[in-house]
């Protein structure tokens, strides 16, 4: 296997900035904040060229100098292809608005952009000698971490809210995960994998409480500016739960500018929450640059149904140094754009994806979002996973069939 150097100086508290070892395993900061790893990025710029990419096999781990793990024999692959751009033409019509892009990470193992950190935190588990991990999880982190675990090796504990949609639950159980539901939130769980790290001897991999996984979120910012000839959209629209994707791709972007491959130009990050559980939001329409534990939390979109992140000014932070903004929308806007999507472009959105697109069409309303903005939105997960309307109808074999019936109705 080929050796590619790696740039790792150190990591850092992303709230105090006190400096941690590399090459050792860590959670949170002593400050109880996540850990963002730090590169010698001048030596990194000068270890490869935009050029030597293009050799390179279509997955993330093209961009392995960007990338915390050392040798080679670790990584743990799954096929990790790199996810198409597919532009939305009719829609854009329709709002006659700006290009509208949408990344579809639905074509990621195990369905979903989860696959890009858990890979990522994965291959360094293995790294770093973890024999066992843990995780509260929505559905999609679970099912890669089950399916990355099982692949390298790693016992896995997952622990879900028990109206996690089904399919996430049976697919994380199927692929040899310790799969448990509880009657709570994603918090209730986190509580569970946390409280129980010094019995069980797990590691704990719940969102940003492991270094990794946000690497891995960033190859999103890196491979999206490379798809689009180094250029980056007028504005992100992303599903914000945790935050991860948000936070690593603002990452990758000053990443990308350090070594001079981007210039000063940001896209105006736009996070997208639910009515039901809006922290980040609220937040920013206050001010504020912590969020709130939202109440109740409930929306038929489960990956950002997430009550409190800790990364929340990381995230908060990003959006207001963009320029850009936090919006809610409700349940039913995001079913509404979920179907104009999937019959008017034949794209399959998963619920959060259909967020992002329920947001655009609000935002250029208000005028949050101009006409003349290309946006690129954020399809997370395979619309396959979720449960779809019925819509369909039913022929009876023993009667004569009517295909007078059968135009009427699909004419409808
Ligand atoms: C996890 C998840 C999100 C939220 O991603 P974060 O980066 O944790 O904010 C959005 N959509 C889907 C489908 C998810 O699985």
């Amino acid at each position: 296997m080929k050796e590619y150097p790696s740039f790792v100086t150190h990591l850092e508290c992303s709230y105090t900035g006190k400096t941690y070892p590399a090459d050792q395993l860590h959670g949170l900061s002593e400050a109880g904040k996540p850990l963002l790893v730090r590169y010698d990025l001048e030596a990194l710029g000068n270890a490869i060229t935009k050029q030597d990419l293009v050799s390179r096999l279509p997955e993330f781990w093209r961009y392995r100098e960007f990338l915390p793990v050392r040798k080679s024999s670790n990584i743990v692959r799954l096929g990790e292809v790199m996810t198409p751009i597919l532009p939305a033409l009719k829609l854009q019509k329709e709002y006659g608005c700006g290009e509208i892009l949408i990344k579809d990470e639905g074509r990621l193992p195990t369905g979903s952009f989860k696959a890009r950190g858990i890979a990522v935190a994965v291959s360094m588990a293995k790294e770093l000698g973890v024999t066992c991990m843990a995780m509260p999880t929505n559905g999609n982190a679970g099912a890669a971490l089950a399916a990355y675990c099982s692949a390298a090796d790693i016992e896995t504990y997952v622990f879900c809210p028990e109206d996690t949609p089904r399919v996430n639950i049976e697919e994380i159980a199927f692929q040899g995960a310790k799969t448990f539901l509880a009657n709570g939130l994603i918090n209730d769980c986190g509580r569970i994998v946390g409280e129980g790290k010094e019995i069980m001897k797990w590691f704990d991999t719940s969102t940003l409480k492991e270094p990794y996984r946000i690497e891995g979120k960033k190859t999103m910012g890196l491979e999206l500016a490379e798809q689009l000839n180094w250029e980056v959209p007028d504005v992100i629209i992303y599903p914000t739960g945790g935050g991860t994707g948000l936070i690593g791709m603002w990452k990758a972007f000053n990443e990308l500018e350090a070594i001079g491959w981007i210039g000063s130009k940001r896209p105006r990050m736009v996070a997208v929450q639910a009515e039901g559980c809006a922290p980040i939001v609220k937040a920013f329409k206050e001010g504020t640059r912590h969020a709130e534990p939202w109440p109740n939390a409930s929306t038929i979109a489960s990956g950002i149904r997430v009550p409190a992140a800790i990364g929340d000014f990381l995230i908060l932070d990003a959006i207001r140094e963009s320029g850009g903004f936090a919006v809610a929308v409700s349940d039913e806007q995001i079913n509404d754009a979920h179907q104009a999507c999937a019959k008017k472009e034949g794209i399959l959105l998963c619920p959060e994806g259909a967020a992002t697109l329920a947001a655009l069409k609000q935002e250029l309303v208000t005028g949050r979002i101009d006409s003349s903005e290309q946006v690129m939105l954020f399809n997370c997960a395979t619309g396959l996973k979720y449960p779809m309307p019925s819509e369909h109808q039913t022929i009876d074999l023993n009667q004569p069939i009517d295909y007078e019936k059968i135009r009427g109705r699909s004419e409808q």
